[in-house]
């Protein structure tokens, strides 16, 4: 068992750390006199460090036996950060466009140090300055094809798998905190709610009263809990992706387990659609973010679509994993190749349903949950931001309580258009 540290690292034992270690002792070269480090973590849970001398520059993220920002109020095991990396480096195998390089890992010391991304920025501050993202659908639903295709039963062969889910099943306290704070509170009374108040109260009690609603909620959670589709990232959403013009990088899996696709891309969706929502508070005279605002519906619509097509072509070359050995989708004729085809498509439809029920869980809980996002709760005036969190509850809702079917992305955001 390890050792959990007591204490962040400073400067002084971060250097000696390094001195101790050839393989890092090396990238930073012999002299360490020059080595700077400072704390630019912004996170709920961990420590993140940029360390830096004239030959390197590296990100040290370490996980303590408790949350960042409780201040050692709230236990937590280390064993988080073991997680992250050994998901950074299964979906690093798969997508390594994607993924920051892994140099190092220490269990002992609850340390991870990864390649430092510069200019790389969190998507989530850049979509609030408006800064276009014009190849990032293309290289998330890469990302998305390959990491969730990869870790499945269409991959994978089973006892490989097995071993896997095994694995990730045991970060159990990461996915109790998914389960309690985006399946649980915000669908009941809670003192871990928290929402602009009163100007919502009417609409939250209108949620948690909402039978038709809680029950689709609780089909989404039922399906988190029980199917291990796929390695998920478990918390995909845009503060968890630092990227450029040009290049795309996820961080952060700590939350990764095994469950079912259509969360990864729910929560995704979920967070682009409440930027969506929060873009009209930061008009300006000189800019009211319209085309922006529209910039995002198409991003999510070229994510789900590019996914699609991205997965159904990773189907088609495959054929490798559990899912077809021995089964009829080996045979080569004509029957079993329709018979293929017409899985594929209500297996991507059911996906396409389970990911829009995601996506507005999500947009409900970041809301009136616990753990909210700086895109609408930066807007300091409180009419103007209980009127853009009502739209989100009120586009969320509709889509929860309802049986209705989408039968494209382009159906499911037609009343975001219409809201504004
Ligand atoms: P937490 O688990 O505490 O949320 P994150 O992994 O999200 O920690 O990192 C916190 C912040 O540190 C990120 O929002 C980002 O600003 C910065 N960061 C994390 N990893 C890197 C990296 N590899 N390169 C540059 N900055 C990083
Ligand atoms: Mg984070
Ligand atoms: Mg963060
Ligand atoms: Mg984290």
């Amino acid at each position: 068992a390890s050792q959990p540290l007591a204490k962040a690292f400073n400067e002084e034992t971060l250097k000696r750390y390094i001195a101790s270690q050839p393989h890092l002792h090396q990238i930073f070269g012999n002299d360490l006199s020059d080595v700077r480090v400072d704390e630019i973590g912004d996170g709920n849970l961990n420590f993140v460090f940029f360390v830096t001398n004239k030959q390197a520059a590296l990100a040290f993220k370490q996980a303590l036996p408790y949350s960042r920002m409780s201040g050692g109020a709230r236990a937590l095991t280390c064993e988080r950060l073991a997680f992250e990396t050994a998901a950074l480096r299964e979906f690093g195998r798969l997508a390594p466009d994607y993924i920051p390089h892994i140099h190092h890992f220490d269990t002992e010391q609850s340390l991870m140090v990864m390649e430092f991304l510069s200019p790389h920025i969190i998507m989530r501050k850049g979509m609030i300055d408006g800064v276009e993202y014009p190849t990032f659908a293309d290289h998330i639903s890469t990302y998305l094809a390959k990491c969730l295709y990869g870790t499945s039963d269409f991959a994978l062969d089973p006892s490989t798998k097995r071993e896997m889910v095994a694995y990730f099943a045991r970060n159990v306290e990461l996915c109790e905190i998914t389960e309690r704070l985006i399946f649980n509170e915000p669908f009941m009374a809670s003192d871990s709610n928290r929402w602009t108040s009163p100007a919502l109260d009417e609409t939250v009690h209108a949620i948690q009263n909402n039978l038709a609603l809680k029950l689709r909620v609780a089909d989404l959670k039922y399906k988190f809990l029980t199917r291990s589709e796929a390695l998920l990232h478990a918390d995909l959403h845009s503060g968890s992706i630092m990227l450029t013009a040009d290049e795309t990088k996820v961080i952060d899996p700590e939350f990764a387990v095994f469950g079912p696709m259509a969360f990864d891309i729910g929560i995704l969706i979920g967070n682009l659609l409440i930027n969506y929502y929060a873009q009209e508070a930061y008009a300006t005279a000189d800019n009211d973010r319209a085309a922006y605002r529209f910039s995002v519906l198409k991003m999510i619509e070229d994510i789900w679509n590019g996914f699609f097509q991205k997965f159904c072509a990773l189907w088609h070359e495959g054929r490798t994993g559990g899912a077809y050995q021995g089964t009829v989708f080996t045979e080569q004729n004509g029957a079993a190749t329709a018979a293929l085809n017409s899985v594929l498509d209500d297996y991507l439809d059911n996906l396409l349903q389970d990911s829009i029920g995601y996506a507005a869980t999500e947009m409900i809980r970041r809301t009136i949950g616990r753990a909210h996002v700086i895109d609408v709760d930066m807007i300091k005036d409180d009419e103007k931001r209980a009127d853009i969190e009502k739209k989100i509850l009120g586009f969320a809702a509709q889509i929860l309580q309802s049986p209705k079917k989408y039968k494209s992305i382009t159906e499911f955001l037609e009343p975001a258009k219409q809201d504004i």
